[in-house]
């Protein structure tokens, strides 16, 4: 058969790797053919032809159709699989139409076999392997889609089949295919023989190698990329799957340019960006160009430079151009008015490229004689405020009255802080005017009687010049301000006289200079004493008589003399009253000027006026509650954090109002924070504020981590140095001398009443109120008097007797407090019942040192225990005192001998009396130190007589190591022989 053969070469994909292609042969192709040809029957035939370009190829031929049983073999030669794991064998080839030959019989075929036989080599032969299926693998049936039956006119045009078929996997070094013809007409035109890969390609911003398929047509094989150059991976390590046609799917993960470096060439390369250009970040950006007033220093820029004075904030996007400073306002205009001054400016010519300008005003007062401008102080205003003004404008005022002012407005904005230039700035000079003074803002009563109440205020704040007197207009409550009287009063103080008993006035005051009157301040309502309350506040002082345990005759002089003393002041000003007590006693006109005095919020008509006058409001939003930490008398005390605007968060305490209290508790509660925020001083416990505008109402204070100092003490028994212990009572003196300076008097001075911070600095507190009222009788300390109740063992003989409290009251429970400071903590007399105590102190006894307690610290306590409280110390004196002592410590070493003279002290009952316990035994555990009854009793020290012997040198021998238990003990023997002495000096 000749046949033209027309054949289409493939276009060779860049996936396809070919192991044998029969098109390319140059020469015969040289197959093995069985049956050899020649033999009995044609097999197949090796034949030339030309394919499209008329390039000659080499053909196999066959066609015995009209013999049967035909069995015709060819085999190519030995093909290397070259690491392909599946074969593709693409066939191209044309078959006779067996219908469209005369005469042909049954058993003509239109369809040949495809095997594959694999080897490690090259050894076939004619006769091996052996011509059969197994060894030879069959890999298919070959069928033609198309057989040709019509010959047209020119010659035969035949139609090509192409047929592909694969296998695999395949291991052996390389292998042999055959095509077993069983009686057809066909001709294999072509025989290709290729494996599959994915090509090395860049994708995805990696490199992944050349990848070769896997063994079966749905395997996928993983391939690791490497990310180009200058490009980073993004999450997760970059892949891609390898499909059997050679075709890479699948991508997971991808590269990016990294920051500096963009993408060009298709996503092929990273590239840095060229000078004047940047890109912050990786990803598929481009390079952006630098913007305005900035510059790159090298390629591959990450950000551009601000040029020299330009800058940018950090919030400012790399993108925004670089801003500068703002030049001055311009054109600042003032206008005066007495002692203010409004302020308006026009916006800076240049804002330096930003929209955050402000304004700031600095201001400085000149002249005052010397011609230099100092900065204003605090007591300016200025509204809306001083720095950060968004408006151009600023209202001034509480300037002095005549004199200059320079103002300057800064423009700022956000870059100006990075700037090395102070801000630039406009400044204005005025001269204040003659201003009238201010109002007076407190003004409290300081006694009062039926006819006549005492008032007292402090200076404006503002008095614009010399204040020339004040006028107090005044008038009762239920007439009209038209009826109102006036009166004038050089000092700050005034006594209205003829008033009607029991009622109450309306009061104002205004001061005077040469510039006028100022505006009189709000009004203020006090009301006189009705009779009874009079009679009654005489009464109150009769107990004190009764008390002091002289019968009839005493009592009756002394009635006779208070009747007397009353008569003489009766009528004229009788402020000596129940309320004068209850107030806190106020010595006006001869304090220092300029002396703050402290003003007891219940003279305030409205409390909660007191409260806003001392307390600073506090926003709940910026609390935040962490913990309880105690329980207070009116809720519970928790720790917390404080953030205000503008300021570092602070720990503080935080005193509640349990809900469901009375207006009345609430404002017992609030008066604590009205008196703590009238004083500022280290050792005073130092209030942030109130919450009384949500619920539950608090009181903020500082915190004091190792809490009060009574149980601090008994925590650490025994653990500080006698000059630490004089230290925290240094502290707590210098607190009291302030309070005292004020004229407050603090009542309930004990060392549970005292809070320490975590620099054991000493704070004295509790400055409520409401334990004092009668109705209260839950706590034991404080015991129902008549006017109040009183905490006794803390209390000067004459507060409890009559009510006295005074600051020498004070220094009296000061002298306590160093007692529980130095005994760490013990209780005041121990287990003695009030009554006891009372007695003891009326018959002169007075509590004895503590153990290891310096005489001149017991000498302290015995003087502010003094009975006339006019011998007591002063807390100036007592700082003085314990001052000289720390800078001496040598005064502290002398103890005070076991019985001392002049004061009786009470038996230290710390240490029972040994007479009480039948062994030593029973006297090791009493005084707590049972943990050495066995070394007491391995050395033979078990009885009292020996006991009573030891030295020092005994007690270390015995095997008592720690110094506290060495001082215990050898205490109690002192003890042991001072009682042993005693009971001598009985029996003779
Ligand atoms: P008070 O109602 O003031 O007696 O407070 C009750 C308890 O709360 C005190 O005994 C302290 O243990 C604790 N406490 C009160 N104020 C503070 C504070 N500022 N810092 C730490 N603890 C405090």
């Amino acid at each position: 058969l000749n046949l033209l053969l027309l054949v289409h070469k493939t276009p060779t994909a860049l996936s396809l790797e070919t192991l044998m292609d029969s098109t390319t042969a140059t020469a015969e192709l040289g197959w093995t053919v069985y049956p050899v040809s020649g033999t009995s029957d044609n097999s197949w035939e090796e034949v030339s032809g030309y394919d499209e370009n008329m390039n000659t190829i080499r053909t196999y031929q066959v066609c015995n159709v009209f013999d049967s049983n035909q069995n015709n073999w060819v085999r190519t030669k030995y093909i290397r699989r070259r690491g392909a794991q599946r074969i593709h064998v693409e066939m191209k080839f044309s078959v006779r139409d067996c219908s469209s030959i005369p005469n042909v019989p049954g058993s003509c075929k239109e369809t040949f076999n495809l095997y594959y036989y694999e080897s490690d080599s090259d050894t076939a032969n004619r006769n091996s392997p052996p011509w059969m299926e197994n060894p030879w693998i069959k890999v298919d049936t070959i069928a033609a889609d198309e057989s040709f039956s019509q010959v047209d006119l020119g010659g035969r045009v035949m139609k090509i089949n192409t047929e592909v078929r694969s296998f695999g996997p395949v291991s052996k070094n390389g292998f042999y295919l055959a095509f077993q013809d069983y009686g057809g007409c066909m001709s294999l035109i072509a025989v290709r023989v290729f494996y599959r890969k994915c090509p090395r390609i860049i994708t995805n911003g990696a490199l992944f190698q050349e990848t070769l398929s896997g063994a079966e047509s749905t395997s996928l094989v993983a391939a690791r990329g490497v990310c180009i150059p200058n490009a980073e991976e993004v999450d997760v390590p970059i892949k891609l799957y390898c499909n059997g046609d050679g075709e890479w799917m699948v991508p997971i993960g991808r590269c990016m340019c990294k920051a500096g470096n963009e993408a060009v060439e298709n996503g092929t390369v990273c590239r840095a960006c060229p000078s004047g250009f940047f890109k912050s970040t990786q990803g598929d950006q481009l390079c952006l160009q630098c913007p305005i007033n900035s510059r790159t220093t090298s390629e591959g820029a990450i950000n551009c430079v601000c040029r020299n004075g330009y800058y940018r904030t950090d919030s400012d996007p790399l993108q925004m151009p670089c801003t500068t400073v703002p030049s001055a306002p311009q054109a600042v205009i003032s206008s005066v008015n007495e002692t203010s001054v409004m302020l308006e400016w026009m916006s800076p010519r240049d804002s330096g490229g930003r929209e955050d300008v402000v304004y700031n005003i600095i201001c400085k007062s000149c002249g005052g004689g010397r011609g230099g401008c100092t900065r204003c102080g605090d007591n300016v205003q200025f509204v809306p405020r001083q720095l950060g003004l968004t408006e151009s404008r600023v209202y001034i005022s509480d300037l002095l009255a005549h004199t200059q002012y320079t103002f300057e407005v800064q423009a700022v904005n956000g870059v100006s802080d990075q700037s090395p230039y102070s801000p630039q700035y406009a400044s204005v000079n005025i001269t204040t005017n003659q201003a009238a003074p201010s109002t007076v803002s407190i003004m409290h009563q300081v006694s009062r009687s039926v006819d006549s109440i005492t008032l007292s205020w402090s200076q404006p704040d503002q008095p614009n010049g010399v204040i020339l007197d004040y006028e107090l207009q005044y008038y009762e409550k239920d007439l009209s301000e038209h009826n109102a009287s006036t009166i004038r009063s050089q000092t700050n103080t005034v006594v209205i006289r003829g008033l009607k008993p029991g009622s109450i006035y309306v009061f104002q005051v205004r001061a005077r200079t040469v510039a006028g009157f100022g505006r009189y301040s709000g009004k203020l309502y006090f009301q006189t004493m009705t009779e009874e309350e009079y009679n009654t506040s005489i009464q109150e002082k009769l107990p004190l008589i009764i008390g002091s345990a002289a019968a009839g005759l005493v009592f009756l002089i002394a009635l006779v003399v208070i009747i007397i003393v009353c008569n003489r002041r009766r009528g004229f000003d009788r402020h000596d009253s129940e309320y004068t007590d209850k107030l806190q006693h106020y010595t006006s006109g001869h304090m220092t000027p300029g002396m703050k005095i402290y003003i007891d919020p219940f003279t305030y008509e409205d409390p909660n006026e007191a409260v806003r006058e001392f307390a600073k409001e506090i926003d709940i939003s910026c609390v935040k509650i962490e913990q309880v930490i105690g329980a207070g008398e009116f809720g519970e005390v928790c720790s917390g954090n404080l953030k205000l605007p503008g300021k570092r968060e602070m720990f503080v305490a935080i005193k509640t109002l349990k809900s469901g209290y009375t207006e009345k508790q609430r404002r017992d509660f609030l008066s604590e924070a009205s008196i703590m925020g009238q004083f500022d001083h280290p050792n005073v416990i130092h209030l942030e504020g109130v919450v009384t505008k949500s619920s539950p109402v608090m009181i903020i204070t500082e915190f004091m981590e190792n809490g009060s100092l009574d149980t601090f003490l008994r925590q650490n028994d025994g653990q500080f140095t006698v000059i630490q212990l004089v230290g925290m009572l240094r502290g707590i003196a210098s607190g009291m001398k302030y309070l005292a300076d004020m004229n407050y008097v603090h009542r309930d001075l004990a060392a549970r009443n005292i809070l320490v911070n975590s620099n054991l600095v000493c704070k004295v507190s509790d400055f409520g109120l409401s334990r004092f009222l009668e109705d209260d009788t839950s706590d034991p300390t404080y015991t129902s008097a008549l006017g109040g109740k009183i905490p006794i063992r803390w209390t000067a003989p004459e507060a409890i007797q009559y009510r006295k409290f005074t600051s020498a009251s004070d220094v009296w429970s000061y002298g306590i407090v160093m007692w529980e400071v130095m005994s760490y903590g013990e209780r005041p007399y121990w287990d003695m019942t009030n009554q006891d105590v009372i007695n003891a102190i009326e018959q002169d006894y007075r509590l004895p040192p503590p153990m290891d307690c310096p005489s001149a610290l017991h000498q302290l306590m015995l003087d502010c225990w003094q009975k006339d409280r006019n011998n007591r110390p002063k807390f100036s004196q007592i700082v003085n005192n314990l001052d000289k002592m720390i800078r001496n410590p040598n005064t502290l070493k002398a103890m005070t001998p076991l019985s001392s003279g002049v004061h009786l002290p009470l038996l230290d009952r710390s240490i029972p009396d040994f007479s009480t316990f039948s062994s030593v035994d029973e006297w090791l555990d009493a005084i707590k130190m049972g943990q050495y009854k066995d070394n007491f009793a391995n050395s033979d020290f078990s009885t009292f007589d020996v006991v009573s012997q030891m030295t020092m040198e005994d007690i270390l021998r015995v095997g008592v190591t720690l110094a506290g238990h060495q001082k215990k003990i050898l205490n109690s023997i002192q003890m042991m022989r001072a009682q042993m002495n005693q009971i001598q000096s009985v029996e003779v």
